[in-house]
């Protein structure tokens, strides 16, 4: 019997033995769901060998499942890995070379799901996107689940659907490794482009990770792109999917697209003029891209053209991503430390006001950082800093006026003291932040509030 029988769709895993590897958010949330559907559960991180986080962990979990550090091959069906986990750890090599299914937590929770889901990807704008597509499904006064990346796992939340519930996933490309029968409904891919070139071999290996969604896909499921992206149109073009394109500007065939200035959609009733973009809240020209994703697949989805419309107004977008924070005698601060990549940089450079002055640094994954050069006409100064600020000088000085800083609060500092009235100051590091901090969000925190400290005038 195969995994996918003993682990059926909506039906009862009783019978079914499985194990776990890595107990993260969404390890410990898939233990807990094969529990409660009566499966038996071995479960197992590398952590649980450390005395005091390993105590934590095992009282976290499900006081059936067992924990053992070995895998007991001959008693399970399957393996159920975290994304964190690399393919050389030893039960991953035992399970498949005795010809387990090796399976991740997403692939395992969809299987309970009912009701049309939505898997979005890309490398940039996943949350907002997700985000926004929920909230449009929401104004619609249907039910929604948001779960994958954005940070509640799917095995959490899975149960809690019905036939009239949407689920939206956000999948970052290591969620869309191991898949077996996962088939959404609606498929999105924002963009590629260089990211996590530390973990895959290179840009092709990385792209091809999220391509392995839209090989998913039938005559049934709908596929929504960038239209304007030539190696993403590639893709559209060998799948047997339903097409909604969309593309940020005037189209005679765009699902989602602009025109003067309003946002508009093509449904099968004709062209609807959604909103003018001065009603959408967000900051930059790449939220106007993730904003038209989101309502092409509102296309997809049969959703009122005013409940959309309602949603994207009153959205207030997510915190650290193209946040002002404030605007001070002539000088906006801006937060985008969820900018961890060059292409997320870049997106925010071209839709932020110039003058800029660019704050860029923090840990490396690999990238090269060159083409931040490509924006001296609106960069007045880069302030580089932290592990990487040596290599973004050395990569851009040739074009752009540039200082070095240890630290981000150092490049504050710095950066407060040269800013002219007119400039905007812009948090998007184009970097991961693990040199300095824990996390992108505690980089986002210490960034708006120093400036609403020393800048901010008590307020
Ligand atoms: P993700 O979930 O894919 O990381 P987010 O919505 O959290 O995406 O946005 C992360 C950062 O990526 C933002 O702070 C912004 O700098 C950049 N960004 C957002 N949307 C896009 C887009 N459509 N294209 C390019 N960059 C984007």
């Amino acid at each position: 019997m195969s995994t996918l029988e003993r682990l059926g769709i909506g039906a009862s895993w009783s019978g079914a033995r499985v194990a776990v590897l890595g107990l993260g958010r969404s390890g410990k949330a898939a233990t807990a769901l094969l529990c409660r559907h009566g499966a038996r559960v071995w479960a197992w991180d590398d952590r649980l060998d450390d005395e005091t986080e390993g105590g934590d962990l095992l009282a976290s979990l499900p006081r059936e499942a067992h924990v053992d550090r070995d895998l007991p091959v001959e008693e399970v069906h399957a393996l159920v890995v975290s994304p964190g986990v690399p393919p050389t750890h030893p039960w991953i090599v035992r399970a498949e070379s005795a010809g387990l299914d090796v399976i991740s937590e997403l692939e395992l929770a969809s299987r309970r799901l009912r009701g049309p889901v939505v898997a979005i990807t890309g490398t940039n704008g996943k949350s907002t996107t997700v985000a926004l597509i929920h909230a449009m499904v929401e104004a619609a006064d249907r039910k929604s689940l948001l779960a994958g990346n954005i940070g509640t796992a799917l095995s959490e939340v899975a149960d809690e659907a019905d036939e009239h519930t949407t689920t939206v996933l956000e999948c970052s490309s290591f969620q869309l490794e191991r898949l077996e029968s996962f088939r959404p409904d609606v498929a999105g891919v924002l963009n590629v482009a260089p990211d996590h070139l530390d973990r895959y071999a290179g840009l092709e290996d990385y792209a091809g990770a999220k391509r392995r969604l839209i090989e998913r896909l039938g005559s049934e499921q709908d596929f929504v792109f960038p239209a304007a992206d030539a190696r993403i149109r590639g893709w559209a073009e060998e799948t047997t999917a339903r097409l909604r394109p969309f593309v940020p500007g005037a189209s005679d065939t765009a699902a989602a697209f602009v025109d003067r200035d309003r946002l508009c959609v093509r449904t099968e009733a004709g062209v609807r003029e959604v909103l003018r973009r001065e009603d959408f809240p967000l900051l930059g020209t790449h939220n106007v891209e993730n904003a038209l994703a989101a309502l092409a697949t509102g296309v997809s989805l049969g959703l009122p053209v005013e409940a959309m419309a309602e949603a994207l107004r009153k959205f207030e977008g997510l915190p650290h991503r193209t946040v002002l924070v404030l605007e001070r005698e002539g000088v906006r601060w801006i937060d985008d430390s969820k900018a961890t990549n060059v292409h997320a940089a870049r997106a925010s450079l071209a839709g932020t006001e110039a003058p800029v002055v660019l704050l860029a640094g923090g840990r490396g994954k690999g990238e090269d950082y060159s083409s931040l050069g490509d924006f001296a006409d609106r960069l007045r100064l880069l302030v580089a800093f932290g592990e990487e600020g040596a290599a973004i000088e050395a990569a851009v000085a040739d074009r752009v006026r540039t200082i070095r800083c240890a630290r981000l609060e150092d490049a504050l500092e710095a950066a407060a003291r040269l800013v002219r009235a007119g400039d905007t100051v812009l948090l998007s590091p184009a970097c991961a932040s693990f040199d300095e901090f824990s996390s992108y969000a505690q980089r986002g925190e210490f960034f708006s509030d120093w400036v609403r400290r020393n800048l901010g005038g008590g307020r």
